[in-house]
């Protein structure tokens, strides 16, 4: 099998890719090691920056999700049993931010893939990436029981952190920069409409909690708990107790419960591998940088990086010139770490670490008590979460 792009993983990176490929008339094939239902039903992120909901309108894959996203012109801040609110619009120029599950992004790209674009097959597990330094790259794969091999002029490694790709790299050109965090948070999925309108991310003593929505009857919500916790040590009533307990405000505020359909664990990570390009191979989203959940960049890093590599094959095409595919690396990263520093400082503003002394609190609740005050302050936080620009 032969193809311009290949592309390991049908996640947002990959499926969003293979989109922007196929809209500038460049071919590519998408290999998925799981199936389509997995890959429609996996809960993970479900909010969008404002840049990626225009790359997703002007990919012509917007539809749906301008009929049933959510858009959200802030968040609210709770600490000390206050509420602070951070308008979004009036601080940035007019910049908001969309909720919209990445499921429901998925779906909307499979959908369109399978109708308009090139190959992408489910099951499809590769391998091996291959001849990463020469002029025809190759990806190793295993589909209905068969080894294949997939003959690229370009290899894009979309495939999570977990994937094959980022091993291509040889071990003496890589650069890793990590940190985990002792404590990850639980996350529930709750038929009961979200009891406030926007996100709430509260700062408590016993620990940070979040409240979002994937739908006007969806709830999501999130507790931190400490780092190795198994979702099920945690009965549902218990839950809600120390959510309401989290949220709790000065003002009488309430919080509705109702029932628990989902209930897991995700560990906290900062992560960055240099660089993201080997040769031909190219590494993009998760396969390259992970982020902590609190600043709701996973997502929108992943359509970053594939949005960089489209517009730079786009332009060697136009041109001749590989001058853009060549700083792919650098380019992407500017923004990445740019995401890494706001997520490192959205964890340590609203997470309590498991050491923490009083000190620690106070400048806590110090740099809270900066961001209601300060209009600079808020205005970075606002700047960073509705997301930083594209190159
Ligand atoms: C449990 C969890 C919860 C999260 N929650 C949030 C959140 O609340 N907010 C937020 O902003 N971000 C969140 N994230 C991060 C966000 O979901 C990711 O940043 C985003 O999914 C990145 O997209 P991606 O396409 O790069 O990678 P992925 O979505 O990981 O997609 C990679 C794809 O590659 C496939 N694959 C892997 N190996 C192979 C192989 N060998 N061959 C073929 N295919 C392969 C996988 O099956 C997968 O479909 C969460 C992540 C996790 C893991």
């Amino acid at each position: 099998m032969r193809t311009t792009v290949g592309i390991i993983g049908a996640g947002p990176a990959g499926l969003l890719l293979a989109r922007l490929l196929h809209n500038a008339g460049i071919d590519s094939v998408v290999l998925e090691s799981r199936d389509r239902a997995y890959v429609e039903q996996r809960q993970r992120a479900g909010i969008l920056e404002q840049g990626t909901v225009d790359v997703l309108r002007a990919a012509g894959a917007g539809e749906r999700m301008d009929r049933e996203g959510l858009r959200h012109d802030g968040i609210e801040l709770r600490f000390a049993r206050r509420r602070h609110r951070v308008d979004f619009p009036a601080l940035t120029g007019g910049s908001s931010v969309m909720v919209y599950a990445q499921t429901e992004v998925c779906k909307d790209l499979i959908a369109l893939q399978l109708k308009e674009g090139g190959p992408l097959l489910f099951e499809a597990e590769a391998l091996a990436v291959e001849d990463a330094t020469t002029d025809r790259p190759k990806v190793r794969f295993r589909h209905e029981g068969r080894e294949e091999v997939l003959e690229c002029d370009y290899v894009v490694g979309c495939d999570g952190f977990w994937g094959v790709s980022r091993k291509a790299v040889p071990a003496e050109l890589s650069r890793v920069f990590e940190r985990t965090y002792p404590f990850g948070w639980l996350g529930i999925l709750a038929d009961v409409a979200p009891s406030h309108d926007e996100l709430v991310y509260a700062r408590h003593e016993r620990g940070f909690a979040l409240l979002s929505m994937r739908s006007p009857a969806v709830s999501r919500l999130y507790l931190q708990v400490p780092d190795g916790t198994d979702a099920e040590e945690w009965a549902d009533e218990q839950i809600w107790d120390e959510l309401e307990r989290r949220f709790e405000t000065a003002d009488g505020w309430t919080l509705a419960r109702g029932p628990i359909t989902s209930k897991s664990v995700t560990p906290m990570r900062s992560y960055v591998h240099e660089p993201m390009r080997h040769g031909r191979l190219f590494l993009a989203g998760d396969a390259a940088h992970i982020v902590p959940p609190t600043g709701a960049k996973g997502l929108n890093l992943a359509v970053g990086d594939v949005v960089t590599f489209a517009r730079a094959l786009t332009h060697e095409r136009e041109t001749g010139s590989s001058e853009r595919l060549d700083a792919y690396s650098e380019t992407c990263l500017r923004r990445v770490w740019q995401a890494e520093r706001f997520s490192y400082e959205m964890t340590t503003l609203l997470h309590r670490a498991p050491d923490a002394t009083p000190f620690d609190d106070r400048i806590q609740l110090a740099r809270l008590e900066r961001l209601t005050t300060s209009r600079a302050a808020e205005t970075d936080l606002a700047d960073g979460y509705t997301g930083f620009p594209l190159e």
